[in-house]
């Protein structure tokens, strides 16, 4: 097949409010380095409005506003229109033909087995309201994304792992069915267990903008010190600075360990050489909980800074970021048509590609 030699991305996000920290550290850093390496032949990123739809049915224009958002964030953190290509879902028509038919490959009780999707409708209350046919099946539509761009290497947060499985098994049997047509993906997730699922300001479940718990990347330095400050409970056990301090399922050290560097340390808190050092010195006693959070907003501003910085860059020219989304978008149509209609060869459903379908009836009727 054409494209298996190739190294092609497919990430995306849902445009349901402005990209956050857990992205950041989840997916957005891995995808510039990923972007800076020079290994890979396409990186493409999805704005993944028509799944976003699948549990906002009812605020189309949530979505619509935070298309910009969520391209703003992507120029924003370094990703470069000139190595990636950003585009649109709504308007891939090739990707709805593939939901169609994967949804085929699929049964009820397989989708209702996925633990991402099972605890979503729970979060949404969709289990008690009733559950869109569209969001139960979304994980279908994500396969058509990631297949219909050949990608091979999906860099995503640790609750797409489910995700990626799901597509593996359509790929295997769309080709066992249909013949050899689909590229067989990779997730690719952080090596660092706390960058995966990172946790809201809370400390609880994994931050989200559906629950609220966030630091989003273009938040004032004012909003992230209130956060931090104000949100985030340290270890309760650790009454006066003398007392000897838990680390573990620490949300202030959840986030060291998601974000610093011994660099850091360098700079901000050179007592410490490094994070187990701190995390040492916390755990025997005396170490307060106001020089931690210090010292992770310094760090959360080394990370912010400049993305803000470039956020407010391109605010001001959004004609261009307009136009980066439109072209994109049209390079991305006719990469997945392409794909479509490989796939609609394989399923015998090309009868309009060229007349040869014409003989082949001819024939049919004449053996009769
Ligand atoms: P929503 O609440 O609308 O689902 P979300 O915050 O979960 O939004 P998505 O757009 O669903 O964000 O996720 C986009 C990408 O970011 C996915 O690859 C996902 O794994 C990753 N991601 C999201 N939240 C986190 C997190 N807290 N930690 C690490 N990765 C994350
Ligand atoms: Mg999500």
């Amino acid at each position: 097949m054409e494209n298996t030699q190739k190294q092609i991305i497919l990430t995306g996000d849902r445009p349901t409010g402005r990209l956050h920290l857990g992205h950041y550290v989840g997916s957005l850093k891995r995808r510039v380095e990923l972007q800076n390496s020079g290994l890979y032949d396409e990186i493409n990123i999805l704005i993944a409005d028509d799944q976003a739809l699948t549990d906002n049915v009812d605020d189309p224009q949530k979505i619509r506003s935070n298309i910009v958002n969520v391209i703003l964030d992507y120029l924003s953190v370094g990703l470069d229109p000139e190595k990636v290509t950003f585009c649109v879902q709504s308007a891939l028509p090739a990707l709805h033909s593939l939901t169609f038919y994967y949804m085929n490959l699929v049964t009820t009780a397989r989708l209702s087995r996925n633990p991402t999707v099972k605890a979503e409708i729970q979060m949404r209350g969709f289990a008690d309201e009733g559950l869109p046919a569209g969001f139960f099946s979304y994980p279908v539509s994500q396969a058509a994304d990631i297949t219909a761009f050949d990608a091979n290497i999906v860099p995503v947060g640790e609750d797409q792992l489910p995700m990626i499985e799901q597509t593996r098994e359509i790929v295997e049997k769309f080709n066992r069915i249909y013949g050899e047509t689909l590229v067989l993906p990779k997730a690719v997730i952080p090596d660092n267990e706390m960058q995966r699922r990172l946790p809201g300001v809370d400390g609880k479940a994994k931050m989200s903008k559906s629950l609220g718990n966030c630091i989003y990347l273009s938040d004032t330095p004012k909003t992230v010190k209130t956060q931090v400050n104000g949100k985030m409970f340290t270890d309760p056990t650790h009454l006066r600075i003398e007392d000897p301090g838990h680390t573990e399922g620490n949300v202030v050290f959840t986030y060291l360990d998601a974000l610093c560097c011994d660099d850091h340390f360098a700079e901000y808190l050179p007592q410490y050489a490094n994070l187990d050092e701190m995390k040492e010195h916390y755990r025997k006693g005396g170490l307060g909980d106001g020089v931690c959070k210090k010292f992770l907003i310094q760090v959360l501003e080394e990370t912010l800074t400049p993305i803000r910085t470039e956020r407010q860059k391109w605010e001001k020219d959004i004609d261009t970021v307009y136009d980066i989304l439109m072209a994109g978008t049209l390079k991305a149509q006719e990469r997945t048509n392409k794909t479509l209609a490989r796939v609609q060869k394989a399923m015998k459903i090309n009868y309009f590609e060229d007349r040869s379908v014409i003989k082949e009836w001819k024939k049919l009727l004449t053996n009769k």
